[in-house]
């Protein structure tokens, strides 16, 4: 559906359906030139309801064949086909409706409904794609058990799939067969799934808690055959996870994985048949990075994990996505941290949330974590609903201890099973479990906008007292100005200037207290005492991050330096070393090309090089240098230029003064034994390709031939393509040239692998410059229609080569305009994601900014914008 003035929809509209829908029966002929659906629904009304309430029925881009109501076909007096709704009045208070209709599958570009993707036939119906498969009310608050038959022919398509257990299969006429599937559980139809196609099947099976025997199937076109290992081994490994963490165990007999390579998103939870973006689930050693093998795991859990969080317990309205996201993002954090390092997780996690949330949070789409409108809910599956509703869960983990987390889990599974709830409906379970109050907590849920929390110290020697002053205030949003405080579960601990935690006690009475405390701050001004302390300690703030906000004390650089060396807690070890750098770079911007750099930060960096005691892949984190987007986003007003210009000034200025450093750390963490994916073997891999990273960026001789020796030579794609991206990003660029050649040459009929080769230069300030993407965008492994490729391509270049895409002459903006423009008309969910990276134009200088606004307009004047980019932009260019 096109239109100028798109509708905005609001929760304070919400009303509950007139008419139920008890069970589905679908049956689905699948053909060459499109498919029918034919559809019986068992309706009911809502006893709420009035007598004469019409039925009304969402539907996209359907063809309608046929409406029969208890047996009677309806004539086209007897309902209203308004396009996207279907609406027939007087109808019974409980009745059978069949609806058939013809859909084009195969002319699908936009990915939502029933498409087909390199032959094979599958869904993705979040949020509102079902009614581009048949006419329904498509909103999850409607919950039925669904039945389907799959019919087509035998030959092109002998595997078919749907939700549920498999109940009856056979063959029909003309060569064709169908299989059909009974989902005993209710569901909204955003959960439904279909899959046809000539896929490979991998088996495996799961023994429950409960000692139920559970058959899991991963399906992947047969040249991926290699590639399923990983992702099943994950699988049960969250499987028992759940079990053990939340007492959950899986329902059905049966749990599939479909790995489809045409995928607007990364993967979804469809009831009992999982389909996956085939990056976020198909690797091997030879092909896939150890980055993407922990995303793999955590995404096979999350989508896992939301087979309770999600399918057994859904959200009532579109409203309450961070229900279901906010809660299974959380579930699949602590699941990877108890797989691997907790602290590397929670630093990549917070990385990712203040990099990119907390600029979503700034910017003209900031929304609260369950928004009070939208016109497009595919623009709402944000890092707010995500990462910042993961945040607001793993607080109130914080704030109740995990035993009574658990008990509220379990009621809240208990209490809402079968149901479609709201996340006031999760924080009433927390509260009724543990007994606290949670009202002021709930401001999280309707308040935008990223909380500062501003520190201020002050120690009296004459009576041992350390006095904190904490306030707390939250910035205007759109739509939101005035905002109350909000409850903040604030982690700290002090230490001696030897390094040792002191005790924190909070009266002159108290004398052994805790050497970590977490204050809860509910007032927009606290003042804490902590006593009996015979020297000024060192603050050590918000550890392990407890809570989504921004914290501002004056740390001077000592205080930075020996938080770095000495802090017991390892995110804040890693968070004083991010702060040190941030304020090394933020001193250079705008300063001569000579203006000193600060000694002792060459001096962390050696210590931390020469550190084999501590956890290598906390060293590995420690060791990256804030990113360019991070640092924009610190910045009032972005200068890229001038911060591309100062990182790299740092950067290039350690790794001169590091140069034996870097090689002994490369020589030292060389593996000679078989490759492993443990977090040591993962963490070593990491140090020496950092190692290759750095000196390659001064353009050294001798790092050169071991980049160029590892990238023929390396057993494994981590290493392979940590030293082409060195190379990529040196100034040896006939090396570079042949290197990538040479890699493009040998995976070229991997499309997984091309897309790391398209980003790994889309990314390069060295080899990403405008024309080069150009030309990326002629090469014939390109592709328009897969979401991956332009991902990896337009994506990386305006969200990770900023200096590129910045360019002063404006050319990277006009690029991005185009290409949202050009994808506008087939895929307009990934055209509106793409459009992000212009969308913050007011958080940059004014160099940057006019031709930023001028390319929001001129994709804003565009003929026949899409719902999904109209929104974004118009949000965008208001006041
Ligand atoms: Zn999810």
């Amino acid at each position: 559906m096109r239109t100028n003035q798109p509708q905005t929809i609001y929760l304070s509209d919400y009303q509950a359906p007139a008419y139920f829908v008890d069970q589905v029966d679908l049956r689905f002929e699948l053909f060459e030139d499109g498919a029918r659906v034919h559809s019986k629904l068992a309706l009911r009304r809502n006893p709420e309801a009035s007598v004469g309430a019409p039925l009304e029925l969402n539907g996209d881009s359907l063809t309608l064949e046929s409406l029969t109501l208890d047996g009677e076909a309806l004539p086209a007096s007897r309902y209203q086909n308004e396009g996207d709704k279907l609406v027939v009045p007087g109808v019974p208070a409980k009745f059978e409706l069949a609806v058939v209709t013809w859909i084009e599958p195969q002319k699908n570009t936009r990915l939502e409904g029933l498409y087909k993707s390199s032959g094979m036939f599958c869904t993705q119906c979040e949020a509102e794609g079902f009614r581009c498969i048949t006419y329904y009310p498509d909103r999850p608050d409607v919950m039925a058990r669904f039945r389907t038959r799959v019919e087509a022919d035998k030959s092109a398509y002998p595997i078919l799939l749907s939700n549920g257990n498999p109940v009856e299969q056979g063959d029909l006429d003309d060569g064709r067969h169908f299989v059909t599937w009974e989902d005993p559980f209710p569901k909204p139809a955003y959960l439904f799934a279909l899959v046809a196609g000539d896929l490979l099947e991998k088996k495996d099976t799961f023994t429950t808690c409960s000692g139920r025997n559970i058959d899991l199937r991963m399906y992947v076109e047969p040249r991926n055959s290699e590639k399923c290992d990983y992702a099943m081994d994950a699988l049960k490994r969250s499987m028992r996870w759940d079990e053990e963490v939340y007492g959950r165990e899986y329902d059905l007999d049966i749990f599939m994985i479909v790995a489809v390579d045409d995928f607007n998103m990364g993967a979804m939870e469809n009831k009992g048949l999982n389909i996956f973006n085939s990056s976020c689930v198909l690797a091997s050693q030879d092909t896939a990075t150890d980055a993407a093998f922990q995303r793999i795991e955590a995404i096979v859990a999350h989508e896992y994990f939301h087979n309770w969080s999600g399918n057994r317990v859904t959200c009532r309205d579109w409203f309450q996505l961070s229900l279901k996201e906010g809660f299974t993002v959380f579930r699949d954090s602590q699941f990877s941290a108890d797989m691997g390092s907790p602290t590397v997780k929670r630093i990549e996690d917070v990385t990712l949330l203040r990099t990119a949330q907390f600029a979503e949070d700034a910017g003209p789409m900031a929304h609260p974590i369950r928004p009070a409108s939208y016109m497009e809910i595919t623009n709402f599956y944000t890092l707010t609903i995500y990462e910042k509703g993961a945040e607001v869960v793993r607080m109130l983990h914080n704030l109740l201890g995990s035993e009574m987390f658990r008990k509220g889990s379990d009621l809240y599974f208990e209490r809402h099973d079968g149901q479609a709830v709201t996340t006031d409906d999760f924080v009433r379970a927390m509260e009724d479990a543990s007994g606290r109050d949670l009202n002021q907590f709930r401001l999280w849920y309707e308040q935008a906008g990223t909380p500062i929390v501003t520190v201020v110290d002050d120690y009296d020697e004459s009576d041992g007292i350390y006095r904190l002053t904490i306030k707390q205030s939250i910035p205007d949003t759109p739509g939101q100005t005035h905002k109350k405080p909000q409850h903040i579960p604030f982690a700290m601990g002090l230490l001696n200037r030897a390094g040792e935690p002191l005790p924190l006690n909070l009266s002159a009475e108290e004398q052994n207290g805790p050497q970590d405390r977490v204050l809860e701050l509910t007032e927009s001004e606290h003042c804490v005492e902590f006593h009996g302390l015979s020297e000024r300690p060192v603050p050590s703030l918000l550890r392990d991050f407890s809570a989504p906000v921004r914290v501002q004390y004056s740390w001077t650089r000592e205080q930075l330096l020996f938080l770095m060396s000495h802090d017991p807690d390892g995110f804040n070890r890693w968070d004083a070393g991010q702060r040190l750098a941030v304020d090394v770079i933020q001193s250079l911007l705008g300063a001569p090309d000579d203006a000193p750099i600060e000694p002792r930060l060459v001096d962390a960096y050696r210590q931390l090089l020469n550190n084999v005691s501590l956890d290598q892949a906390l060293v590995a984190k420690m060791l990256l240098l804030p990113s360019e987007a991070y640092l924009v986003e610190l910045s009032e007003q972005a200068d890229v230029p001038a911060i591309h210009a100062a990182r790299e000034r740092v950067l290039k200025h350690l790794a001169h003064a590091l140069r034996d450093e870097l090689l002994t750390c490369y020589q030292r963490n060389l593996d000679h034994g078989d490759y492993r994916l443990s977090p040591e073997a993962i963490a070593r891999r990491s140090l020496r390709n950092i190692a290759l990273a750095w000196l390659l960026h001064i353009d050294d001789e001798q790092a050169l031939a071991l980049a160029s020796e590892q990238v023929e030579n390396a057993d494994n794609m981590t290493d392979r393509l940590g030293a082409l991206r060195a190379m990529v990003n040196s100034r040896f660029e006939t090396q570079r040239n042949q290197a990538l050649t040479a890699f493009y040459q040998r995976f070229s009929d991997d499309p997984q692998v091309v897309e790391l080769w398209f980003s790994v230069q889309a990314s390069s300030d060295r080899a990403g410059q405008l024309p080069q993407i150009q030309q990326l965008l002629q090469h014939p492994a390109f592709d328009w229609k897969n979401p991956n490729k332009v991902r990896s391509v337009v994506g990386a270049f305006a969200g990770q080569n900023l200096s590129a895409f910045h360019s002063p002459d404006g050319t990277g903006y006009q690029f991005l305009a185009e290409q949202v423009c050009r994808l506008d008309d087939s895929n307009p969910q990934i055209a509106a994601r793409l459009v992000s990276p212009l969308t913050r134009w007011k958080k940059f200088a004014p160099h940057h900014r006019e031709q930023m606004k001028a390319a929001l307009e001129r994709i804003r004047d565009k003929d026949e914008l899409s719902r999904d980019v109209y929104e974004v932009v118009h949000k965008s260019l208001a006041d």
